[in-house]
């Protein structure tokens, strides 16, 4: 039903509902209140804090008077009785409720009374109602609707004969007890009571948990349904490659590796996702996914968020392969026109066996001969629905994705619910903690000190600073300005280099290969160098105005250094020393675990917007919250899944619906 058959829904109105999404009597019923005022009510006693805002009920006791004090700045004083004491109480700009005030009616007082006084200055008063609005529900309102309107709505659309949808099966309401779910919705908006109110949102959070685990675990199970052609691989060739590396194997990589080929070697299609920390060694377990493809007659691609990791990846794979007669190529989207179709063309004519890229690889001109899997590194900064992109490639290709951002449990359960995990815990031998330690400004000169300790090592360094260019207002000096202070910190006796987005991928690629082979002591950048970039020599990672980075991007720049056995050292540089900003970088200096680090990030960050995960939308609940919510989340994914396998679904024939909406995702 049409929002417009509520009296005083006009087309003003109509609009403005509709910019809240609210169409139908149905979508108005399931807008729901943010939060709750609780009013307390209470007694007044000697014994009341002044300083306290506090609710109590009371009945007028004398009509009131106004004075006007000056242009819009008046004040209302009346009489009221509460607990047997007569009482003054004062309220001021609101004049207007002077007619309200009646002798013998019921009111609810809210804000402090001051016994010597006996006075209540009061910040509202209530009307209405009087025992429901102890709790009072608040929602996000926008311009042009009002609190008492939308209220007002709901309050009919609430009196019709709605027809709401109950997601919930039968026999789970009725083992949790759950109240029904049109006493849940009106419970939401107009609440009883606490315990009442507890119960309405539980039901609607399980429900909106259970649906979601509903249809995350269908859309796993439909993947797993996809069929492709088996893919034949000489083990004893991948076993070769490896034992030949530079380095022996972790058990994790070597444990990835295994499930990696078994789901090459399978019929259906692979949808994996390898999670590890950074520097945990995740770009090798891919590389030797694409050689074992490679052996079974498939051409593989792998894609990376940025230019400078693409580049790193190609080069590390030429290196890997150069004694292999294998076609390795390069496709970004800086390169010329000329470049990129010669690679193209190749790629069509099965000329090129592995290719690395942006997500230049996936525009619509570039096609392959026979590609039979798809690696996207990085792959966390997308939703369960919007990996969808890259499928089109080749029939049924395998899929793989690579994580260097640990994320916490709830969200792997959520974001990854449809994939197959495997995960590197342990990073190679050897590894030492990277040393991390908080210095403000004014400390510099010990800073100073210890990358002269390292330089003196032969060893390198990084600096991170947020932005290119000084900004005076915000008191930030950008990277060119920290280039020459520390070359005048260090008499021009050093190579100081830039590194940063605006520069060209020549010169951007030029710059990484001089530090690469340590002709750089000191690379000063943007956050360019966040994700994947890998020089084992660099043991000094400097991070000015720390306190503008996330704590997951800080973890991520910090996992730049600590990749061989030499020590490494991170400082974080800021002045400002608020609690908050406190709590996440001292995070940092008690932990080099990036799981434990991203659950530290999600409680003080809240969820929604981790990693980019809010821009996609699908991880907006409407009640439940998952950090709060964990245990149900838990539940309800125990709970769909049974339903799921007994196929309790087929006799509910609201999750037909539920079904058609995910059956085109991919
Ligand atoms: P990430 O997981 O962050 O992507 P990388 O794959 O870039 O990490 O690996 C970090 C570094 O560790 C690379 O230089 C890589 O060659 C090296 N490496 C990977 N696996 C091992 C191992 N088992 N032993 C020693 N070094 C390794
Ligand atoms: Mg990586």
């Amino acid at each position: 039903m049409n929002i417009e058959v509520l009296k005083g829904v006009g087309a003003t109105t109509k609009n403005i509902l509709n910019e809240l999404g609210i169409y139908t009597i149905n979508d108005l019923v399931n807008y729901y209140p943010f939060r709750y005022n609780v009013y307390n009510l209470i007694d007044i006693t000697n014994d009341i804090d002044e300083s306290l805002q506090i609710s109590i009920k009371a009945k007028v006791e004398s009509n009131a008077n106004v004075f006007y004090i000056k242009k819009n700045f008046n004040r209302l004083t009346f009489k009221a009785v509460n607990n047997n004491r007569v009482f003054n109480v004062t309220i001021f700009n609101r004049a207007f409720l002077k007619k309200n005030i009646t002798i013998g009616r019921d009111i609810i007082l809210i804000g402090k009374y001051n016994p010597k006084k006996n006075t209540f200055v009061a910040s509202d008063i209530k009307f209405k109602d009087f025992d429901k609005i102890k709790i009072e529900p608040v929602y996000h309102l926008i311009n042009g609707l009002k609190y008492a309107n939308l209220c007002k709505y709901i309050d009919e659309a609430l009196h019709m004969e709605l027809k709401v949808d109950e997601y919930i099966p039968t026999y789970l309401l009725e083992k949790y007890k759950f109240i029904d779910k049109y006493t849940a919705i009106k419970e939401i908006h107009k609440p009883s009571n606490i315990n009442i109110l507890k119960q309405a949102k539980l039901h609607l959070i399980y429900e909106e948990l259970f649906t979601f685990m509903f249809k995350v675990q269908m859309l796993k199970n439909n993947k797993q349904k996809i069929l492709k052609p088996v893919k034949n691989i000489d083990i004893e060739k991948v076993n070769n490659l490896i034992t030949n590396l530079p380095f022996k194997l972790t058990t994790d990589q070597l444990k990835c590796v295994d499930d990696i080929i078994s789901d090459l070697k399978s019929d259906k299609r692979m949808n994996r996702i390898v999670i590890g920390d950074v520097g945990s060694g995740k770009t090798i377990v891919g590389q030797i996914a694409m050689y074992a493809c490679f052996l079974a007659g498939y051409q593989s691609a792998m894609m990376a968020p940025t230019e400078v990791l693409a580049t790193q990846h190609y080069n590390n794979l030429k290196n890997i392969f150069k004694d292999y007669d294998i076609n390795i190529a390069l496709l970004t989207g800086s390169m010329t026109k000329k470049e990129k179709n010669t690679v193209i063309e190749k790629l069509k004519n099965k000329e090129i066996d592995l290719i690395v890229g942006t997500h230049a690889l996936f525009t619509d001109n570039v096609e392959f001969s026979c590609l039979g899997l798809v690696i996207t590194d990085e792959q966390h900064r997308f939703g369960v629905l919007q990996r969808t992109m890259l499928h089109n490639k080749g029939e049924n290709v395998d899929i793989l994705y690579m994580s260097a951002t640990p994320i916490p449990r709830t969200y792997a359960l959520t974001i990854y619910g449809d994939l197959d995990v495997s995960t590197i815990k342990t990073k190679p031998a050897g590894r030492k903690e990277v040393i991390t330690t908080i210095y403000n400004n004014s400390q510099i000169k010990d800073v100073l000190h210890q990358i002269y300790e390292e330089i003196k090592l032969n060893h390198q360094i990084y600096v991170v600073s947020p932005i290119i260019e000084n900004n005076e207002e915000l008191d930030l000096k950008g990277v060119e300005e920290l280039k020459n202070k520390f070359l005048l910190a260090f008499n021009n006796k050093i190579n100081v280099e830039i590194l940063h987005s605006r520069m060209s991928n020549d010169e951007k690629d030029k710059i990484l290969n001089d530090f690469k082979n340590n002709k750089i002591n000191i690379l000063v950048s943007t956050t360019v160098i966040e994700v994947g970039v890998d020089v084992a020599n660099a043991t000094m990672m400097v991070i000015f105005n720390a306190e503008r980075f996330g704590l997951s991007t800080l973890h991520q720049l910090r996992g730049r250094v600590g990749r061989s056995n030499l020590q490494s050292y991170c400082s974080l540089i800021t002045d400002k020393d608020n609690d908050k900003t406190k709590e996440r970088l001292t995070c940092l200096t008690e932990s080099n675990d990036g799981f434990y680090i991203s659950e530290k990030d999600f409680e003080l960050r809240g969820h929604g917007d981790l990693f980019g995960v809010k821009q996609s939308g699908e991880m907006h609940f409407n009640m439940a919250d998952l950090n709060r919510d964990y245990k149900i989340l838990l539940q309800a994914k125990e709970d769909s899944k049974e339903f799921i396998e007994k196929k309790y679904y087929q006799d509910y024939k609201i999750y037909d619906k539920i079904l058609k909406d995910i059956e085109f995702i991919d």
